[in-house]
């Protein structure tokens, strides 16, 4: 997780970027940063916190220049510190560097021992920084040549916005994990993760940075060089499932279409005999638009989502995490009593939270409450950027769907096969990373590998 945001050529290039970041909050609601560079000096802000906590009006007023890049940070490599907030600026003889990443290495600690062993002082815990250290070591004169050589050593996913003096590169792994896309604003480029980003600064989509590919945008223009070519691509099919906002394109393709098409693909395979059909609030919406469509069962909100509380898997403590449950859903008694529900989620991961719900639903009077996931289980832990937890923590990997019925206290429930899930992508079934579901990793992970895999080491 994480979002990522820059912009060049434009006058309000850092209030362009606060607003990027805005509506990438959903990304990362641990910290934001933004760095400006007005071709004469650079300008920072950072902090912990969301978006709206970290930036007011004279802050943005004070990030001079045409060009800026921003994060959203959700943390998978280095804790939740201030030390870890991005971008990661530095200077360097006499370029100014500043990174926003997206993703996770898998050669992190390859690649740090020997960095550390040339004499590479970290100054945090991210895997984010092994690349601008790549890039200070990368012996050549040109610029693009540098960032090459520099993504050439990098295994693993990363979609990345670098402010490289006065040059706005974007890059993805040639696998393609994270999303990364292009657009333009006032005749200025814009790179961001997801397009509803463009929507909100009035931006139009250009296209998608391809797997593989670096765009250097400055003065001349957008250059594009595909050195990292990829026939296999593995595009994180739970961007789609799960962490996209719907209202964005992703990969090219509509979130919110797709999500729906998975609910009605769940419909035909795991039909519910039941009175109503509703969602957990917001995650399985737009299944349960398409699991109602399809099923000609009633829709109802049955819940009702207290929207000044984050998202809850996002939290980064259990403790949080079972308040924010417990307060984040007041189910609607007149809705629920004696019917048969059919409840959609778009996946259980430790199941703790599903659990609290179903025992809500109970106590406002459902009669029957049958559970249908808009994806197959989850079992494998994912080293490409998301925070699954580990295995043992993954309540597929370990247990039955029977067990798992029972420990969240449903009448049924049932999972959409993973043939199902392919069939419902907006693009071809080759295109998509599925390792979190049957374990199938395109890159070798690491399996040392934790957000503290840099602090241990
Ligand atoms: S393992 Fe799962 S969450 Fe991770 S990149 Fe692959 S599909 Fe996405």
């Amino acid at each position: 997780m994480c979002g990522i945001f820059g912009v060049v050529g434009h006058k309000d290039a850092a209030r362009l970027t606060y607003l990027g970041l805005y509506a990438l909050q959903h990304r990362g609601e641990e910290s934001a940063g933004i760095v400006a560079y007005n071709r004469r000096r650079i300008y920072s802000h950072k902090g912990m916190g969301l978006v709206s906590d970290v930036f007011n009006e004279k802050v943005i007023k004070s990030l001079h220049g045409d060009l800026a890049v921003g994060h959203v940070r959700y943390s998978t490599t280095g804790s939740s510190l201030s030390k870890n907030i991005q971008p990661f600026l530095v200077k360097h003889k006499k370029s100014h560097i500043a990174i926003a990443h997206n993703g996770n290495l898998t050669n992190t600690i390859k690649l740090h021992t020997a960095l550390e062993g040339k004499g590479s002082i970290f100054q945090t815990s991210m895997d984010s920084e092994i690349i601008v250290h790549l890039l200070a070591k990368a012996e050549d004169i040109s610029y693009q040549n540098k960032v090459i050589k520099a993504l050439s050593q990098l295994e693993g996913s990363y979609s990345f916005v670098l402010l490289l003096n006065d040059t706005l590169v974007g890059a993805r792994d040639p696998y393609g994990f994270r999303p990364l896309c292009i657009g333009k604003i006032d005749g200025a480029y814009v790179l961001t993760s997801e397009t509803c980003a463009l929507d909100l600064i009035g931006a139009d989509y250009v296209r998608e940075v391809e797997p593989g590919e670096v765009v250097f945008i400055g003065t001349n223009g957008l250059e594009s060089i595909k050195t990292f070519s990829q026939d296999q691509h593995s595009l994180c099919i739970f961007e789609y499932i799960y962490f996209a906002r719907p209202d964005s394109n992703i990969f090219g393709k509509n979130v919110y279409l797709t999500r729906k098409q998975l609910g009605r693909q769940l419909a035909r395979e795991c039909p519910a005999d039941c009175d109503l059909v509703m969602p957990i609030p917001d995650s399985g919406n737009y299944a349960a638009v398409g699991f109602a469509e399809e099923s000609k069962i009633p829709y109802e909100v049955g819940m009702i989502r207290n929207h000044y509380i984050g998202r809850t898997f996002i939290q980064p403590s259990q403790f949080i995490r079972d308040f924010r449950v417990k307060v984040k859903l007041n189910p609607i008694k007149d809705v629920l009593r004696d019917k048969r529900i059919a409840i959609i989620e778009d996946s259980i991961v430790r199941g703790t939270t599903s659990r609290v719900r179903v025992k809500t639903l109970r106590e406002a009077g459902a009669k029957e409450v049958h559970m249908r996931i808009s994806c197959p289980p989850l079992r494998f832990p994912c080293f490409y950027g998301i925070d699954f937890p580990t295995k043992k923590e993954l309540i597929a990997s370990s247990h039955s769907i029977e067990w798992i019925r029972d420990f969240i206290g449903v009448d049924t429930l049932k999972y959409l096969s993973k043939d199902g899930m392919l069939d419902s992508m907006p693009l071809p079934k080759c295109e998509f990373c599925t390792a979190c579901f049957d374990g199938q990793y395109s890159v070798k992970p690491c399996r040392k590998a934790s957000k503290s895999i840099l602090e241990r080491s």
